[in-house]
């Protein structure tokens, strides 16, 4: 059966190469510098890259992770994105081969990007939520009454859980664009979804907090958590599961 290995490969192969544009995406967008022309200079030294240092992952290992023309390092969230375009994209294909998992994968795609720009730069921009929210209830999995509930549903939940935080210790604990993106992931699998989303979005945390304390690092209750990049793992898995 080739046709069984077509979607995979193609949705994989797009993820590579898409993972390459989200990874510089979540370096540019934040410090405001144009995205439109890609991965074709170096952040360092600006120096204008050539094709052979532009394939996916296997320019950055074979340059030992360095810019060939002033050896500044090139940020580790290249290769790490590509690799995850790569595996959301082959893991969609295989478990849906077709236009849903086609579907799922720009869903997966969607999630990273958020992700990526939550790490590094606690933000999780209303153009891409909102691309995300609309994008789900035309493509998104299940009846188009849940993903209009689930949208509603998932804005309010966490609205009101950050107002209420609010409210209790007078400090903003979860960021002004998590309820948003949390209503666009219930656009996409509906209101039931949302409960164990969130459920998996903690254990993540948790288990992110726990490794950080074993290698040292204390967080106190000051310190911010990407709650975004805790959701969008979360999000994905649910889909894979539902599908
Ligand atoms: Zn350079």
């Amino acid at each position: 059966m080739a046709e069984a290995w077509v979607w995979p490969a193609g949705l994989g192969l797009l993820g590579l190469l898409l993972g390459s544009f989200i990874a510089t995406v979540a370096i540019r967008w934040p410090e405001g510098r144009s995205v439109a022309r890609g991965r074709s200079e170096c952040d360092a030294c600006g120096r204008v890259l050539g094709p052979g240092e532009l394939v996916p992952v296997l320019s950055y290992v074979a340059q030992r992770g360095k810019c060939r023309g002033c050896a500044a390092p090139i940020a580790a969230s290249h290769p790490v994105i590509e690799v995850l375009g790569l595996a959301m994209g082959l893991a969609a294909g295989f478990a849906a081969p077709g236009w849903t998992g086609a579907a799922g994968a720009v869903f997966g795609w969607l999630l990273l990007t958020l992700a990526a720009l939550d790490l590094r730069a606690f933000w999780l921009p209303n153009s891409l939520t909102g691309a995300l929210a609309v994008a789900g209830l035309a493509i998104g999995f299940g009846p188009f009454a849940e993903r209009l509930i689930g949208g509603l549903a998932g804005f309010a939940a966490l609205w009101l859980v950050a107002a209420g935080y609010r409210r209790m210790r007078g400090r903003e604990g979860l960021g002004g664009g998590d309820p948003k993106f949390f209503g666009a992931i219930g656009c996409w699998l509906g209101w039931q979804a949302l409960p164990l989303v969130l459920l998996i979005a903690c254990g993540i945390g948790l288990a992110a907090v726990l490794a950080l304390r074993v290698a040292g690092n204390r967080m106190s209750g000051a310190d911010r958590l990407a709650f975004g990049a805790l959701l969008a793992p979360a999000a994905f898995v649910i889909w894979l599961a539902m599908v």
